[in-house]
């Protein structure tokens, strides 16, 4: 999984002035929705000697550190997506928020590679005993899904995988579901059975495979997102 990205600004604070003094200039029009989706960033903790800046429409959430730094630099961390600036003292909150708010693309960017990443390993692997508890628990929901997609009913086991939760080898008709799964709930669970039996119709995660998924799981992408911990 992809570490902490981060950007440094890389002009000191003269040259952040220069950029300042300039009008805000030529926004592009795709960097409108970015921004609008960076209005549901949830608010960053707050750190000793930091502020945090709530989202408005054009800025996503930060926190600034003020430290004895030449340059003023931002971070996208994993896994949430946080995002942090450290700014030397005499760079104003403004031209702060006005470096932020010109990098929000580049943000939106690297949190959405964040959280494409697969899940961190567990600390503790599942014990043994809960492998035939999962297959009990996915048994049904194959039945279901498969009946509801209208799809012959494919082969499954369950294996322990580092990387991912499912896999599913179309030619052969195989799913093959992470051990890890016991440790979800069966709303997660039965997330990753449709979006394998979903692939059964469509191989890649393009716009046919999101229209699938919104189909029979209208709040799929609610339960990604909490199937690789993002709150
Ligand atoms: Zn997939």
């Amino acid at each position: 999984m992809p570490g902490n990205c981060s950007l440094t600004l890389a002009v000191n604070s003269s040259k952040v002035e220069n950029t300042l003094t300039r009008p805000s200039g030529p926004r592009k029009k795709s960097s409108v929705p970015v921004m609008t989706a960076n209005t549901h960033i949830h608010r960053v903790r707050l750190g000793v000697g930091a502020t945090t800046y709530s989202s408005r429409m054009t800025l996503p959430a930060y926190t600034v550190t003020r430290k004895p730094v030449k340059y003023t630099r931002i971070r996208v961390h994993a896994p949430d997506g946080r995002v942090t600036v450290t700014a030397p003292r005499h760079v104003s909150e403004r031209e702060i928020a006005q470096f932020v708010t010109q990098k929000a693309a580049w943000i939106a960017k690297h949190q959405a590679r964040i959280a494409a990443a697969p899940p961190p390993p567990e600390a503790d692997p599942v014990p043994e005993h809960l492998r035939p508890v999962l297959y009990a628990r996915i048994g049904p929901l194959m039945d279901y899904w498969t009946q509801r997609m209208g799809l012959e009913p494919p082969t499954y086991a369950v294996r322990r995988m580092k990387t991912r939760w499912g896999t599913c080898n179309t030619q052969r008709r195989h799913v093959t579901f992470a051990l890890e799964l016991a440790r979800r709930d069966d709303e997660l669970l039965e997330y990753v059975v449709v979006h394998e039996l979903a692939h059964l119709f469509e191989h890649n995660h393009g716009p046919r495979f999101k229209a699938i998924m919104t189909r029979y799981l209208p709040n799929w992408l609610e339960l990604r997102a909490r199937l690789n911990g993002r709150y």
